[in-house]
């Protein structure tokens, strides 16, 4: 069981982040904002994936227009991304974005971080304080020589002294360094020093299998040391793929359940059925129901009665058909052809019953 670390409570829209909150997921739209039909389409896509908060590039002034309708047409709060040009940050709160993004280090004046960090205070937004590499203070950089890991947590915790001094809280905080062993370091650093929320991921991933392996380590140690209350997994992807890669990690370190959780073993020499076709046909019938349950899927005997006696559900092939089991025990034997619509069958009446 992992013991997250404890966090103050901070508020984004309607929801509650820290303390002792389920850790959100979170991801980003891919759209020019301002092109409303497809933003509103791609967030409708992202929620119905599970993602619970979304955040939208606000580049220009159109952008911050259409945030308008989008915070309006959004059930999930809206984070406003602003980057290099302050006046978005002013334009997105006076849209009703529930959250901005800024990353004070390109924000080159601290008076202005100081007056975004008001306004946000005076209408109750969340911000998110972002440091990374790229954009690290001159004097850090000639303390330590380079965007060290020690250096990106010292920024974090001075902009967040900043922000204190101003009596504004309502802020998490995004340590983004370029690999996964500085980016580990930093947020250790940082989590260690304080009780700020944390928002982890490891930015620009990459595409597929890298992408999702990078996330996966990188979060994975971050949040089984306890650390973390938002993330976000950053893939060349479309986005609710990020939402399913997030939710995967999370549901693999026992933080969170949502859907079905398959186990299904990887096939050998045994095997007596087409495993992949069967978990694909469970994955496609049960993708839209908002369920929580573990279902055992193992090509033979061999491992199935220890695997199934962890699951709700389960099925062990063999020749012909498979053994249907339910909370460990063995319920009947099911014909090849019915065995997934046996298990289905079962699984509902597992919902019924629950
Ligand atoms: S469960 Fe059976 S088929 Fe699957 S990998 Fe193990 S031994 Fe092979």
């Amino acid at each position: 069981m992992i013991k997250r670390r404890k966090t103050r409570e901070i508020t984004l829209g309607t929801l509650k982040i820290g303390g002792e909150h389920p850790i959100l997921v979170q991801s980003m739209t891919s759209t020019k904002t301002h092109d409303l039909e497809a933003t509103l389409s791609q967030i409708d896509r992202l929620i119905k994936a599970g993602c619970e908060a979304i955040r939208v590039a606000v580049p220009a002034k159109e952008d911050a227009e259409a945030l308008k309708v989008i915070v309006k047409y959004s059930s999930v709060p809206i984070i406003a991304d602003i980057h290099f040009v302050p006046y978005m940050a002013f334009l997105a709160m006076e849209a009703g974005a529930h959250g901005i993004r800024i990353n004070p280090g390109n924000i080159n004046k601290k008076e202005i971080v100081r007056d975004i960090v008001l306004e946000a205070k005076r209408r109750n937004i969340c911000v998110r304080l972002g440091v990374n590499s790229g954009s690290l203070e001159k004097h850090l950089l000639e303390k330590y020589g380079y965007p060290s890991a020690e250096a990106l947590a010292e920024s974090a915790l001075n902009w967040s002294s900043f922000f204190e001094s101003l009596g504004f809280y309502n802020f998490k905080v995004s340590i983004k360094g370029s690999d996964v062993l500085q980016n580990t370091l930093a947020n250790e650093i940082f989590a260690e020093k304080t009780d700020i929320p944390l928002h982890i991921g490891i930015t620009e991933a990459g595409m597929g299998t890298q992408g999702m392996v990078k996330s996966s380590v990188g979060l994975g140690i971050l949040l089984y040391k306890g650390i973390g209350d938002t993330i976000r997994v950053s893939l060349t992807d479309e986005p609710e793929k990020e939402v399913e890669v997030a939710y995967e990690i999370l549901k693999s370190l026992g933080l969170k359940k949502k859907g079905i959780d398959i186990v299904s073993c990887p096939t050998c020499g045994r095997i007596e059925v087409n495993l992949p076709k069967v978990v694909k046909q469970v994955q496609e019938a049960l993708k839209d129901k908002d369920l929580s349950i573990k279902v055992a899927i193992m090509g033979c005997a061999v491992n199935a009665i220890g695997e199934a006696s962890h699951a709700d559900v389960g099925l062990a092939c063999m020749k012909g058909g498979a053994l249907l089991f339910k909370d460990g025990k063995i319920l009947k034997k099911v014909s090849e052809e019915n065995m997934v619509s046996e298990l289905l069958e079962t699984i509902e009446k597992y919902y019924q019953e629950v």
